[in-house]
Formats: structure tokens, sequence, C-alpha cells
């Protein structure tokens, strides 16, 4: 019998939230011979202080799972980048991936595509040619120049993927994955999750605020006054920890004034699943995550958005923009009950896994090459002008 040839796969995963994103296109891959599934565990997942998620890993059921710490808590994000790239790079260079498959715009995907392409392995990104604030603006689209593959949510994306220069039949849309997670007919459902988190109120609302690296100076105030609008309030808070991006100390240290409130239950992370679950039973989700713009809306339940983090993301009518002012954020908390709950598709419809399994059939995939060109598209017309 011939044997099939089997590709090896290498996942970087470095936070809950590529993760959640990658979990099902990894158990995709890895249901099929054809290939051989590696993972790169790093960054937050490792770290106790925020819930050493790398556990949930290994509790998908993954194979070949390799614990790599790339940081400590004095390590700014350029260090962790070139920590990251060093480690990576000896672990590719041991067991010779085909292709690494990154996400988003964190400092380990960079590592990902930096290592990949500088030793001449396929990459492919995920989520590529999305807008936001913060650093990962930049760091996504320097993600998508250095890979070769991409594996977009939609339509739009892939045209702006075309203006970096990217050629359109190295992208496919498949939708954003975590829509099959949304999706599934699988999540927990609330009364497991109240007792799994031991959360005692059923009515309440998600506050999930990050640090925006470009405003480190400002920081302190925005937190100190969420915190204090959160505390003044007569409403149940679930939160949960940041990232751990740069200024997210600043903001955990004004957290310490929310432990051991009555209304408030908090935690480092949530599993994914448990935390969808938590989210669609939620009154709102308040803050800066990307959730409250990518899959609250899915479910219906309305958003505050908090500040620029998330700004020129698309927005839908559930999701209420404001500024991170104590008069700001509790204008918005009166408005929000008004919005009514109804949920819209706006990023696939939970078909990824299949998507990108199927893209990954394709022996053309196999035979990208890893020199790229960029598309030159200079001649196109500017502002309505020939160029
Ligand atoms: N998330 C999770 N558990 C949590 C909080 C968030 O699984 O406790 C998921 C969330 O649903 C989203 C992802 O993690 O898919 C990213 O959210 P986060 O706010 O951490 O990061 P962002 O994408 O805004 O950078």
């Amino acid at each position: 019998m011939e044997r099939i040839k089997q590709y090896k796969v290498m996942f970087l995963t470095g936070t809950r939230a590529d993760f959640g994103k990658m979990k099902t296109l990894m158990l995709k891959l890895q249901a099929d011979d054809h290939f051989q599934v590696h993972i790169f565990v790093t960054g937050m997942h490792m770290l106790s202080k925020f819930g050493s998620t790398w556990d949930e890993v290994r509790k998908a059921g993954l194979p070949n799972i390799y614990r790599f710490i790339n940081q400590n808590e004095n390590d700014s994000m350029d260090q962790v980048l070139a920590k990251t790239v060093a480690g990576l790079s000896d672990y590719v260079k041991e067991m010779a991936p085909d292709m690494i498959v990154v996400h988003g715009d964190r400092v380990e995907a960079l590592s990902g595509a930096i290592v990949g392409s500088l030793n001449n392995i396929r990459v492919s990104h995920i989520e590529g040619g999305e807008v936001s604030g913060t650093i990962d603006e930049l760091i996504r689209h320097a993600v998508s120049k250095m890979s070769h593959i991409h594996f977009v949510s939609n339509k739009v994306a892939m045209t702006r993927l075309i203006q970096l220069g990217e050629a359109e039949e190295s992208i496919h849309i498949i939708g954003s994955p975590d829509v099959d997670v949304m999706n599934s007919k699988n999540l927990p459902d609330m009364p497991e999750v109240k007792r799994y988190y031991n959360i005692r109120f059923s009515e309440y609302a998600i506050l999930l605020f990050h640090p925006v690296t470009t405003e480190i100076k400002d920081i302190r105030r925005q937190v100190t006054e969420l915190v204090d609008v959160v505390l003044a309030s007569n409403q149940n808070f679930v939160v949960l920890y940041p990232n751990n991006d740069h200024g997210t100390e600043i903001i955990l240290e004004a957290y310490e004034r929310l432990r051991g409130a009555p209304r408030i239950a908090m935690y480092p992370s949530m599993r994914f699943e448990y935390f969808l679950t938590l989210m669609k039973n939620s009154l709102y989700i308040m803050g800066n995550s990307s959730s409250g713009i990518r899959e609250a809306p899915h479910f219906g339940v309305p958003t505050i958005n908090l500040g620029s983090r998330q700004n020129n993301r698309v927005s839908t009518e559930s999701v209420l923009n404001a500024p991170i002012t104590s008069e700001g954020i509790q204008n918005a908390m009166r408005e929000v009950g008004r919005i009514p709950r109804v949920a819209k598709e706006l990023f696939g419809n939970g078909n990824s896994a299949a998507a990108f399994h199927q893209a990954l059939l394709n022996p053309s995939i196999w035979s990208t090459e890893t020199q790229k060109y960029f598309i030159d598209r200079s001649h196109f017309k500017l502002n309505g002008k020939e160029n």
C-alpha cells in the first residue's frame, strides 16, 4: 500500500485569544492522516499569573505539545519577541515543519512569521487583513507581510491584503474560526459555567479591558475611572484579567480594589467555551476586547466598547462606543439596556476548520514558493485619479 505523504504542520499559540481560534483548525488536521500536528505553546499560556492556560491545550487532547517560557515579568514586548524568535528557531531546526501556522497580531505570531520566513518554511497567517488600534495594528500587517499564505475572515480583509501587495491566490476566505466554536452545540450550559467558576449571581455584565500600548501614559487614569464607576454601580460584574501587553501591571494594580467586592467575580482567564456561554448570557460586555466586537454581536449581546483599541473595526448597532472617562462610561451603562438583542453573522458561518482543511489538502498549497513578490498595484487610481 502506498504511504501517504504526511505534512508536519506546526501551530504557534501564545494566548487564550489565538488558541480559542486555532483549536478547531488543529483538531481538524489532527484527525486526518495527511497531517502531523505539532504545537509550540508559549507566551501568556505559560504564566501562572494569567491562569497557566497551556493546560487548555493539553486538555484539548492535542498531540506533540512543546512548551516554551518566553518571558519574565520584567521583559518588554521587544524582548519577548527576541526570546521567542530564539527559542522557536532552535525548535524548528529540530522538528523541521513543512508549515508554521500563526494567528492574529501578537508578538508571538510575529516571531513565528519571522522564524518561518527566514528559514524558508511556509508561514500561514490566520485572520490577517483586519484593522484595530494599539500595537496589534502594526504587528498584524507585519505578520501578513512575513507570511506566504493567508486565511482571512471575510472579503474586506482579503481586499486589504491585496492592498498590501499580497497575491490574490495566496489568500483564502475561511471566516473567523471562533464562529465554529460559537455555533457549536457542545458549549457548556450556564449552570455548568456557574458551577465550574463558582459564580453566585445570575444577572451580570462582563468587564474585559486591555492596555493600549500607545496610550501608556493615560492608562492609570483610564483604569482608575473605570474601577470607580464599576464599584459605584449597582451592577454585578464578571471581570477577566487583561492580556500581558505593556501597561497590564497598571490595570492589575487598580483591579486589586475590585477583589472581594460583593458584586464582583474576578478571574485571570476562562476556558474559551465557558467564556462564550458566559458572554451569551450576560447583560452586556464592557471594555476593549475583540470579543465585544467580533463575538458578542454574533450572540446579539450588547457591547460597551471603550476607547481606541478596537478603532476601525467593523461596527454594528449593538456596539456602543464610549470614551474612557467616568462620565462616558456611566452614560454608556445607562444607555446599553436600550440596545435590542439581535444576533448578527458578521464573520462567517462556522465552517472555518473545514475550509482550512480543504485548502491544505490542495497540493498547490505545498508548492507555494517561499520567495514572495510584491503585487504592484501602484497604477491603480488613487482618490479617483490615474497615477
Ligand atoms: N477569551 C477567553 N477567555 C477569557 C477571555 C477571553 O477564551 O477569559 C477569548 C475571547 O472569547 C476571544 C479571545 O479570548 O475569542 C480574545 O479575547 P481577549 O480580550 O483576551 O483579546 P483580544 O482579542 O481583544 O486581543
